[in-house]
């Protein structure tokens, strides 16, 4: 199968360097050897995150820490902030688990302001709370540090952060922030392939958790904190993600996490100018784009550019490139590109000559 190369918002494209890293021979996850690799990689994980609890690692897709967590933390009443489908769907899975859960719904494209999580909060209902930091469906930053300071109003609430198509684009400090729950897929800005969660908890989150009657055994956070205090998993791991992540880390901190973040910007920035260069508008609400990807508007507000978007994803795939065609009910509205991962200047202005191709094409 010729290689397509993803400029999807999820999975992301994998190098070959990852691949060839996760490609190591098997160890046993009891193993000393394990434990050196879940202890080398420990403190690089805790300095990213910006955090003395220990990062715990879940063999599993983002979700499957996105329920745990409710599992793990909500008792009383949940609050699902809720502006895209992923942030929407966190409701319906509240629901299938059985934890009384409401939604505090702002439009698609619009953010989740402090304001009205306030208003919510005030009722004194709620004992814990879903937010995604960057809904990736549509290209939407939530204010989180505006809205970790409700956490000292709020203290009882558990702040629980997905963080899946933020974490290592953007600084998140989890200690300052002060949240209870951050957590990620390893498939969007790690640019790892999918399997693999990173996440970690604040002490009162594992309190909390300790108190779970129902919180299961795969997803039990106290699992998660015991094993990890010996470097280990409560299950058997996908090691190869972890010899990947090892990988990933080391090259973070090569390259700098400051440098890294700035050339997130810079290569969005590239995708805002493209975007204004060709007049396609921005779906998210001003001030609250997304620094990992952008969603553009196809013709969707008045005077803007209206492409066919199946063919200019057909185009770009002969072109080797693989571009998304716009999320649930915004199929055709709008569409996403990606810069996350292991995206350059280079890789961008590739990724934008193929798509001016294409686009004069099918003039
Ligand atoms: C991709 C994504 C998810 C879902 O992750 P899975 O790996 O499919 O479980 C959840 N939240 C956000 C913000 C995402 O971008």
């Amino acid at each position: 199968m010729a290689h397509l190369k993803l400029h999807i918002p999820g999975p992301v494209e994998v190098s070959e360097a990852t691949w060839r890293a996760m490609a190591t021979p098997m160890i046993g996850h009891r193993s000393q050897d394990f434990q050196n690799l879940y202890g080398k990689i420990q403190p690089q994980l805790q300095q990213l995150l910006g955090t003395e609890q220990l990062i715990y690692l879940s063999t599993s897709s983002a979700w499957g820490i996105m329920e745990g967590a409710i599992r793990n933390l909500a008792q009383r009443k949940l609050l699902c902030c809720m502006c895209g489908a992923f942030s929407d769907k966190w409701l319906n899975v509240a629901e299938r688990c059985g934890i009384p859960a409401e939604g505090l719904q702002a439009d698609w494209g619009s953010p989740i302001l402090p304001e009205a999580i306030d208003a919510k909060l005030a009722t004194g209902e709620f004992d814990a709370l879903t937010l995604v930091h960057n809904e990736t469906s549509t290209g939407v930053m939530n204010p989180l540090e505006a809205i970790a300071k409700l956490k000292k109003k709020y203290p009882d609430v558990m702040f629980i952060v997905d963080s899946v198509s933020s974490m290592t684009a953007v600084p998140i400090h989890f200690d300052a922030l002060g949240i209870d729950v951050l957590l990620a897929g390893t498939q969007k800005a790690w640019a790892l392939p999918p399997g693999l969660s990173v996440f970690t908890c604040s002490e009162a989150a594992l309190e909390r958790a300790a108190q779970a009657a129902t919180r299961g055994y795969y997803f039990d956070f106290v699992e998660f904190q015991k094993n990890a205090e010996k470097n280990m998993t409560p299950s058997t791991p996908s090691i190869p993600h972890i010899n990947g992540l090892s990988h990933k880390l080391d090259e973070f901190f090569a390259e700098g996490l400051e440098a890294r973040y700035a050339r997130h910007r810079a290569t969005n920035q590239m995708t805002r100018d493209w975007a204004a260069k060709h007049g396609f508008t921005l779906f998210p609400e001003a001030g609250y784009e997304s620094i990992s990807l952008t969603c553009l508007n196809n013709g969707a507000k008045e005077g803007g550019t209206v492409m066919d978007i199946p063919k200019l994803q057909s185009a770009m795939k002969e072109k080797g490139i693989l571009i998304d065609g716009g999320y649930g009910k915004l199929k055709g509205k709008a569409f996403r590109i990606s810069n996350m991962g292991d995206e350059t200047e280079e890789t961008m202005t590739d990724l934008f000559t193929k798509l001016d191709f294409s686009m004069e094409e099918l003039r």
